[in-house]
């Protein structure tokens, strides 16, 4: 395979997950007589560019289909981290009822409700018609496609030109990185500004956040490999910011490199040199991954046989693509782990793809009771542990896998997402 941005070959492995089938492919009861379409999920890195990439993606139809299952909203961390991102690009913009927000993979509407708050013009874009149901619903307008030279071309002529554009957990998503992100250059004002949040590359290896890898992310974006990406397309990258979110993601603001009216910020390189200290642009700190991943893994499969044998119960919460992706790649199925619980009412009586362990709604979780309760989605453990304190209260205790299995006695409030204070 090609580097989907330079179009080098790829030698360097990340690492080989085996098969599995699309992560958000959840199924209803009927779909667990069919059978089920597996694919290889194997990550490469670009020696040359340094974009680390899936080796193969599905066709997008089947990714994103109108029923794609993830709400933005129903992590209420998340509404309120966009919240907050609004008031300060806000002020820091000075965008008043004169400007055009755009925010492209604009999902349910948790990010563009503050913009229409504020009684600033804006419109999403948003290619799953599920989600961008849910949106329109909040009164916002969107438009239903997918991102591209060819959509902003249009937009621009129909809608004109936009002070700001967002696009947050979209990079990844894209196979046709390049094309993708020359629609900004096409649909920004001269003045305008982008920001893209995304997972930073750096974190999901130090972290060995391995279940963050699924077909539906095409890419693992470092600072470096995205200004290469972006440099090629006309856009200039010209702040970041490290941000806490998905367990650690960074935030870039980008401006048309042919204008340049902000001035780069020392942030920039500072991070730059962070990661090629590290040896982001060497083969070395690609090399241990899989082997990591591998123990991680073996550990889950045996808490969980550990737990069946002392006729321990294990449930889950939290019905994410991440979990997918370990639950697969161990090979747990049901009778190691009965059944998900999961907020989202689009994935309430369906199964999980592969595994099959059934999601059950979320109102119900908790009268169920388990010795242990393993969190899918650890970037949320805080948020979901605090919203259930009756788990603790009567003696079962929160389990996470991520970056190495902990059992979680108690919540530590300084602490959002994944490190706590914990007691095996
Ligand atoms: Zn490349």
């Amino acid at each position: 395979m090609k580097c989907r941005h330079c179009g080098s070959d790829l030698n360097l492995e990340l690492i080989n997950l085996g098969f599995a089938p699309p992560s958000n492919s959840y199924l209803k009861p009927e779909d667990l007589r069919q059978p089920e379409k597996h694919y290889p999920l194997r990550v490469l890195v670009c020696e040359e560019c340094w974009l680390t990439q899936t080796e193969d993606f599905v066709g997008h139809e089947q990714l994103f289909s109108s029923e794609y299952a993830y709400f933005s909203s129903c992590s209420s961390g998340w509404v309120e981290h966009a919240r907050r991102y609004v008031d300060e690009v806000v002020e820091k913009l000075d965008l008043n009822r004169e400007s055009l927000v755009i925010e492209v993979a604009a999902n349910d509407g948790y990010l563009l409700q503050h913009v229409v708050a504020k009684k600033i013009p804006c419109y999403g874009i948003e290619p799953t018609t599920s989600t961008a149901n849910a949106a329109r619903e909040r009164g916002i307008t969107i438009v239903e496609e997918f991102f591209n030279r060819a959509t902003a071309k249009r937009l621009l002529r129909e809608r004109g030109p936009a002070n700001l554009m967002i696009a947050n957990n979209v990079l990844a998503h894209v196979p046709d990185i390049n094309n993708f992100v020359a629609g900004f250059v096409i649909l920004l004002k001269q003045t305008g500004v982008a920001t893209f949040e995304f997972p930073h590359l750096l974190n999901l290896v130090q972290g060995m956040q391995f279940d963050t890898i699924y077909h539906e992310h095409f890419s693992y974006p470092s600072l470096d490999s995205i200004i290469n990406v972006f440099t090629t397309n006309g856009l200039n990258v010209f702040d970041v910011e490290e941000i806490p979110t998905h367990g650690g993601s960074i935030r870039i603001y980008a401006q048309r490199a042919d204008r340049r009216p902000y001035p780069t910020q020392q942030r920039v390189q500072d991070l730059l040199d962070k990661e090629i200290a590290i040896g982001m642009r060497t083969k070395e700190f690609y090399k241990t991954f899989q082997q990591t991943a591998d123990r991680i893994t073996c550990d889950l499969i045996s808490f969980l046989v550990d737990c069946r044998k002392e006729g321990k119960s294990v449930i889950a919460y939290g019905a994410a693509a991440k979990g997918n992706t370990i639950l697969n790649y161990a090979g747990i199925r049901p009778n190691l782990l009965p059944c998900v619980y999961d907020a989202s009412p689009a994935k309430g009586g369906k199964f999980l793809p592969a595994s099959h362990i059934p999601i059950y709604p979320s109102s119900e979780f908790p009268n169920h009771y388990s010795d242990y309760v393993l969190i899918l989605p650890w970037n949320l453990t805080s948020e979901i542990m605090t919203l259930y304190p009756q788990v603790l209260e009567r003696g079962s205790k929160w389990v996470t896998a991520i970056p190495s299995l902990k059992i979680h006695s108690r919540v530590d409030p300084t602490s959002p997402g994944h490190s706590f204070t914990t007691q095996a």
